[in-house]
């Protein structure tokens, strides 16, 4: 196996499913964590752990600090019309990052914390598989579940499934992130066939909003690095929050971006911007997990979109667009946007 780091992320407990131990992957981790004397909990099902689900909400920050390892059962692909042909579930989901507004929370509930999957192979053989024999190049969306550059410092994993693709006939891959730990990709032969989206977000709302992701410095950095060491790359302004002074925090964010990323890069990394939904779950968790912090989202802007989700209302949203168009025009004229929703 990789070697893999440890720093970023030492688990205060692991939930495992016996069945990991059937892998490779499996069997590091768990005599990882043992050696660290980790305790280490045996579970029928990571979907289904009676003393986790049975958590208040407002535990919902300290059972981020869990890590769950399980076998992927349910490997079915989903059409997806934006950046990607396929919405795959890849090797892990949740996250131990708490971003206030993370749409994994609408899916996992207070589950939302980071889960691995052992069984990377049959993962990867499935999508190759299909882009063989349709004959396609086919993009794969990897990342819709978690962030796997996060998950890599657990896992190794990345450059294992960069390096699979590099070499094969069909297929490419993608995946955003909010990481700037890119160390384990360079160097690597990558062959072109996996984008790396860098999301960023003015400094202010990543410290108050997207809680244990990294710096926008390190994040553009890191963004450079992947640029210059080959790989496609693309951008994402997501999500745009309308907190009070956005106007300014964006333009400032775009003159940043100006002023520190390559021309070369902006003209080749295309733009998506997609503004912030948020609903009745992240209300009640982060009322309970993070009183002081769950004030940013601001309920007026907002109206009601289904199934207990709220979207920014027309007349705020629309506006909002044309100003970001207006400033994006005049500060990163270069930078080519591919939606935003
Ligand atoms: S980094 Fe991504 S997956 Fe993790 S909490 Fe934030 S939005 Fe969710």
């Amino acid at each position: 196996m990789p070697v893999m780091r440890l720093d970023g992320f030492t688990p205060e407990r692991v939930y495992y499913e016996p069945g990991i131990l059937g892998y490779p992957l499996g069997r590091t981790l768990h005599e990882r964590y043992r050696a660290l004397s980790v305790p280490m909990i045996e579970i029928e099902n990571h979907n289904r752990i009676p003393e986790l689900r049975a958590r208040p909400e407002a535990d919902f920050a300290r059972m981020k600090r869990y890590l769950v390892l399980g076998v992927r059962k349910s490997l079915t692909h989903t059409k997806n019309a934006k950046t990607s042909d396929f919405l795959v579930p890849y090797t892990s989901s949740g996250c131990s990052a708490m971003c206030l507004y993370c749409y994994l929370v609408c899916t996992y509930f207070t589950s939302a914390y980071l889960r691995v999957f052992v069984n990377r192979e049959a993962m990867m053989a499935k999508m190759k598989r299909k882009a063989e024999k349709d004959q396609r190049h086919y993009v794969f969306e990897i990342g819709s579940n978690s962030d796997l550059v996060l998950e890599n410092i657990v896992t190794g994993n990345l450059p294992w499934t960069i390096g699979e693709f590099a070499g094969a006939p069909f297929g490419h891959l993608t995946l955003p992130t909010k990481f700037h730990m890119v160390d384990e990709l360079m160097g690597l032969d990558h062959g072109g066939r996996t984008t790396i989206r860098m999301s960023l977000n003015p400094e202010d709302i990543i410290r108050r909003v997207e809680l244990g992701t990294s710096p926008l410095a390190g994040r553009m950095e890191a963004l450079v690095r992947l640029y210059e060491a080959g790989y496609p790359v693309g951008i994402l302004v997501a999500p745009v929050i309308l907190v009070p002074g956005w106007q300014d925090m964006y333009r400032a964010l775009f003159k940043t971006m100006a002023e520190n990323l390559p021309e070369e890069l902006l003209r080749s990394a295309p733009l998506e911007l997609i503004f912030m939904t948020y609903s009745r779950t992240h209300e009640s968790i982060n009322a309970a997990a993070f009183p002081v912090a769950a004030t940013f989202c601001s309920r007026e802007l907002m109206r009601p979109g289904g199934r207990g989700k709220y979207r920014y209302r027309a007349e705020e949203r629309g506006p909002a667009e044309e100003f970001l168009r207006q400033s994006l025009a005049e500060l990163l004229p270069a930078s080519p946007i591919a939606y935003i929703c």
